[in-house]
């Protein structure tokens, strides 16, 4: 196991990886690491776990919050978790909303290389969530047919947060 102690030898760093770091995300969370721990002066005691909140008494609720603005960033609008509303409906509508939605323009922050990232419909434009809810041509003839089937006018929308708007 590794220490933090492990790894500084004469106020330096010693970093070893199992694998060459892939660049892009990986290289900047190092980056950020750094920036964070360069010019912290740390003592000769042992490593140890400590909760850093609004008290030293750690709490799931408070662990749970923090996730949460991390994860949810400026996300304000909660989801209506309906019943009437399959939950795999809810689960694609709130991962569409927070763009998780494994488009091709968010595959490679999961090193995941799709080589060409032209939309799989249409083939013209980058394959996004906006383009693939919003512009693409093939998903506006899916989303005319919905206007016919449910008797509604639908307006143009030109990003995923239009559809919710
Ligand atoms: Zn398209």
């Amino acid at each position: 196991m590794s220490t933090v102690a492990s790894k500084r030898c004469n106020d330096a760093w010693i970093w070893t990886w199992r694998r060459e770091l892939r660049g892009g995300h990986e290289q900047q969370q190092l980056t950020d690491l750094f920036s964070i721990v360069n010019g912290y002066s740390f003592g000769s005691d042992m490593d140890k776990w400590m909760w850093v909140g609004p008290s030293s008494n750690f709490t799931v609720s408070h662990a749970r919050s923090i996730i949460d603005s991390y994860e949810l960033g400026n996300f304000v609008r909660p989801i209506d978790w309906c019943n009437l509303v399959h939950i795999k409906v809810h689960i694609f509508n709130w991962r569409l909303h927070l763009n998780r939605l494994p488009a091709k323009s968010n595959l490679p922050d999961r090193h995941i290389d799709v080589g060409n990232s032209s939309c799989g419909l249409c083939n013209t434009l980058e394959e996004t969530a906006d383009h693939l809810f919003a512009k693409c041509s093939i998903t506006s003839l899916i989303w005319a047919r919905i206007q016919l089937w449910i008797d509604l006018t639908i307006p143009a929308w030109n990003s995923v947060d239009d559809i919710w708007a």
